[in-house]
C-alpha cells in the first residue's frame, strides 16, 4: 500500500518499522526545513458575524519540501510532539507571526494573530518563556492569541492549569480549540482561564439540514455564553452555514466560505477590497 506524503513523494507504508523510518525521515527533513525557509505561515482570518469584521487571524503552518511539495501540518506535527522538535518548530513559529504582525502593523492592519499550540507543549514552562519573548520584541499589547484543544489541556491538569494561568497573566489569550470534535467535559470548561471556543467543523458541518447538530451547537454556544466566554465556529463552507450560525447566536465564523489561508500577502490583498 503506497501512501502519500506531501503532493509529489509516496512512501509505502506497512510493517511498523517502514512506518518508524518514515516518520524518522520526516522529522530529520523538517530540522532541514527549519533552517533552510521551507516553512511558511498562512493566515485565515475569522469575521464577526453581527459586522462581517475581521476579528481575527488564525496562523497556519506550511512546508513547501523542495522534493516532496507541500506537506500538511497534520502529517508533521503529530510527529514532532514527540520529540523536542516542537520547542524549534514552536519558536519558529512565534517568531514569524510577530515578524508578519510587524508588516501588517506597518500596512495599517491591526488584527490579533493566534498561534497553535501542540499537546504536550503545556508540560514545561518553555512556553511561558518563549511567548514571553515575542512578547517582549513587541510594542504593542494584545496580539497574540493561542489556541489549544481541551484534550492538550486536560493532559496534565494541574500543571497544565498553572501554565495556562501564567500564560493569560502575561497577556495572551487562549482558545479551546476543535471544541466538540472529540471528549469535551463541559465541566472541566470552567476551570479553565480561557476566553473563547472554537466548535469544530464536524459539529457545523450539517447544521443546516441535521436538526441534531443544530441542537448541540446552540447548546455549546448557549454554554459558552454563560460562562462569558466567545464562540468562534470554524470549517464553515456555506452560506447556509453561515446564516445559521448567526442564528444560533456564534460570535464570529471562520471558513473556506468566507476565506481560505493565505500567504501574508494575499490576505492583505483580500482584506483590503473585505474591510477596506
Ligand atoms: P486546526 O487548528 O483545527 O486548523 C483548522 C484546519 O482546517 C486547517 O487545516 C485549515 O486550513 C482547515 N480549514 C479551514 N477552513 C476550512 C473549511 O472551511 N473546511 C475545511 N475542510 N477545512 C478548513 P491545516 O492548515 O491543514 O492544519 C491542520 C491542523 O494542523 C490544524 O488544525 C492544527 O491542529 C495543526 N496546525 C497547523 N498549524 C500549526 C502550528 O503552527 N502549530 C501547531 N502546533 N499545529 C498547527
Ligand atoms: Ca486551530
Ligand atoms: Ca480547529
Ligand atoms: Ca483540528
Amino acid at each position: 500500500r503506497a501512501r502519500r506524503l506531501g503532493t509529489r513523494y509516496a512512501v509505502h507504508e506497512g510493517t511498523p518499522e517502514r512506518e518508524a523510518a518514515r516518520h524518522l525521515q520526516i522529522l530529520t527533513h523538517l530540522r532541514t526545513a527549519l533552517d533552510d525557509n521551507q516553512l511558511a505561515l498562512h493566515y485565515q482570518p475569522k469575521i464577526d458575524l453581527a459586522s462581517g469584521r475581521v476579528t481575527g487571524l488564525e496562523a497556519l503552518l506550511r512546508w513547501q519540501h523542495p522534493d516532496w511539495g507541500n506537506v500538511r501540518p497534520d502529517e508533521f506535527i503529530p510527529l514532532t510532539e514527540q520529540t523536542r522538535l516542537i520547542q524549534p518548530l514552536t519558536e519558529w513559529t512565534l517568531h514569524r507571526a510577530l515578524h508578519d504582525r510587524e508588516i501588517m502593523l506597518q500596512r495599517g492592519v491591526d488584527i490579533p494573530i493566534a498561534v497553535n499550540l501542540s499537546s504536550g507543549l503545556l508540560r514545561n514552562r518553555e512556553i511561558v518563556r518563549m511567548v514571553a519573548q515575542v512578547l517582549g520584541l513587541h510594542a504593542s499589547a494584545g496580539w497574540l492569541q493561542l489556541e489549544l484543544t481541551e484534550t492538550a489541556m486536560m493532559e496534565d491538569p494541574e500543571r497544565s492549569l498553572a501554565i495556562l494561568h501564567e500564560l493569560v497573566a502575561q497577556g495572551t489569550p487562549i482558545h479551546v480549540d476543535d471544541f466538540g470534535a472529540g471528549y469535551s467535559s463541559l465541566g472541566y470548561l470552567q476551570r479553565l482561564p480561557v476566553d473563547t471556543i472554537k466548535i469544530d467543523r464536524v459539529l457545523i458541518q450539517h447544521i443546516d439540514r441535521d436538526a441534531r447538530n443544530a441542537a448541540l451547537t446552540r447548546a455549546a454556544v448557549e454554554f459558552a455564553h454563560v460562562l462569558g466566554l466567545k464562540v468562534v465556529a470554524e470549517g464553515v463552507e456555506t452560506k447556509a452555514i453561515l446564516q445559521r450560525l448567526e442564528v444560533l447566536g456564534c460570535d464570529a465564523a471562520q471558513g473556506y466560505f468566507i476565506a481560505r489561508p493565505m500567504p501574508r500577502g494575499d490576505f492583505l490583498d483580500w482584506f483590503e477590497h473585505h474591510d477596506g
